[in-house]
């Protein structure tokens, strides 16, 4: 049963094969035996999981039959549940719990998903390779030396290794689609704006978007449904109509336009990637797509501009952790700054003190001008560059990572090195536009993901294009070893 896809999940519910509490009894016992090799969930929450599947078994017995009734799903750490554990995987907030649910966590729960826990992720979703959580790092199944990516890393780990089929995810430069290519998943960052943002702890508000993780585009498609819509507690989210994302998974690709930009092609890409981008491409190509090469001249900002705009709202978003008002608080202060000091000291850790250190320097006087504002200037250059793009072409593709997942601790001494993974994934949070992780292929039993961007709100079109490629190609089926 926990090779089930969402969409065979739906299936096997609404034909009476199993119910919601068989399957998530199935699965919470495999999380019992199997996450312990991973550290995939840092909470487990068998006892809302048991009696939510109950709940919509019994929905299901009174004539509701919603695509995802009873669907096993877990959450990022850093989506707020109520009464439940959400630690955004630091210390400082190892004792909290959240006083009501997020947005993207009650909408899916109406639609009857049952929540098997929350899952592992990079302390306040600062990292590519979830090393930094203070629970630990997470594995990657298919080889468990090495990292799964991050911030995502334990959504993506956990449907991965097939213990259970999708999760939620936050994408601030890449954190749904890195995490997705690396542990062989397919993985969806909404246009900024498309989901809710309400009740996710917020590392750079202006960049973070809620998403999903799942095996198939098919399954993005379904988890897309229940996340997306409007919110008038989120400021930012967009009043759009939200449109059937599985109905629009069959449309033809006959002239579609790819677009490559040259940019993505050069030094820093490991060649053996590149050659498993250009066979997706290929494949493309032979269901209709026209490929186009096209170039987005100020891609090789992003990653300088994204490390100062992101750390700037880190330290201004990351100031509300004081010590009084939420979380971790030092023992015996001996005045009010002892208590700020050492409480922010003792609950965060190196990386996340490092990138509010970054974010209070562009931020203070005298250096906004040279760093913070300099930035925003790029990040509307990258913008405009994608705008310009999108005149000829109606995807852009390339790879969703420079190189394959890395051994756990290989660049824990240079964040730089870590930094510089996000080159493909960065640019499209700056520009707010949707983008999209799939399967392309394996190199030394590790796997490879392609990216697609889109132009805004046209998530339905990278669900299609990736759905008619995993129809002639079987990269997402592949399990790894001993899951
Ligand atoms: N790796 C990037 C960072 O560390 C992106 C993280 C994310 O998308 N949450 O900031």
């Amino acid at each position: 049963m926990h090779q089930l896809t969402l969409a065979e999940i739906a299936r096997g519910l609404a034909d009476k094969s199993f119910s919601s509490e068989e399957l998530t009894r199935t699965l919470l016992e495999r999380i019992n035996q199997l996450d312990p090799q991973l550290n995939s969930f840092i909470s487990v929450t068998e006892e809302l999981a048991i009696s939510q599947a109950r709940a919509a078994d019994a929905r299901r017995a009174a004539g509701d039959n919603g695509p995802l009734l009873g669907a096993p799903i877990a959450h990022k750490d850093l989506f707020c549940t109520q009464g439940i554990r959400t630690s955004c995987g630091s210390k400082m907030l190892d004792n909290f719990k959240a006083p009501y649910d997020a947005t993207v966590v009650s909408k899916l729960a109406e639609a009857g998903t049952v929540t098997l826990g929350k899952t592992n992720m990079d302390e306040f979703a600062m990292g590519s390779a979830n090393e930094s959580s203070h629970y630990g790092a997470v594995k990657n199944p298919w080889n468990l030396e090495h990292v799964p990516g991050g911030s995502s890393g334990g959504s993506a780990a956990a449907v991965a290794a097939r213990l259970l089929p999708a999760t939620t995810g936050t994408d601030t430069g890449g954190s749904i689609r890195q995490p997705a290519a690396l542990t062989n998943l397919t993985g969806l960052k909404p246009t900024y704006g498309r989901v809710s943002r309400w009740g996710m702890i917020a590392y750079a508000s202006s960049l973070d978007q809620g998403g999903p993780l799942a095996r198939t585009a098919e399954d993005c498609a379904l988890m897309l449904q229940g996340m997306a819509g409007f919110d008038a507690k989120d400021s930012t989210c967009i009043d759009e109509p939200v449109p059937d994302y599985s109905a629009a998974l069959n449309g033809s690709l006959e002239g579609l336009r790819i677009g490559l930009p040259k940019e993505y092609f050069g030094a820093g890409l490991d060649p053996r990637i590149a050659d498993l981008i250009q066979a997706s491409v290929k494949e493309l190509e032979k269901l209709g797509a026209v490929v186009k090469e096209i170039s987005l001249p100020n891609m090789q900002h992003g990653i300088p501009a994204y490390y100062v705009i992101a750390p700037a709202e880190a330290s201004s978003n990351l100031s509300r952790f004081d010590g009084v008002r939420f979380g971790y608080r030092c023992e015996n202060p001996a005045d009010l700054t002892d208590l700020y000091k050492r409480s922010r000291g003792e609950g965060f850790g190196p990386e996340v003190q490092r990138r509010i250190m970054v974010g209070a320097y562009a931020l203070s006087a005298g250096y906004y001008d040279a760093y913070y504002l300099q930035a925003q200037k790029i990040r509307r250059l990258i913008k405009n560059d994608f705008m310009t793009a999108f005149n000829d072409v109606d995807v852009i593709l390339g790879p969703t990572t420079p190189n394959l997942a890395w051994k756990i601790g290989a660049k824990n001494n240079d964040p730089v090195a870590a930094y510089l993974e996000d080159v493909y994934t960065i640019t499209a949070n700056l520009a707010g536009l949707p983008g999209l992780s799939m399967p392309a292929g394996f190199v030394d039993g590790l796997p490879v993901g392609v990216q697609l961007l889109a132009p805004y709100f046209q998530e339905g079109r990278l669900l299609n294009v990736a759905h008619r490629y995993q129809q002639v190609t079987d990269w997402h089926t592949r399990a790894p070893n001993g899951f």
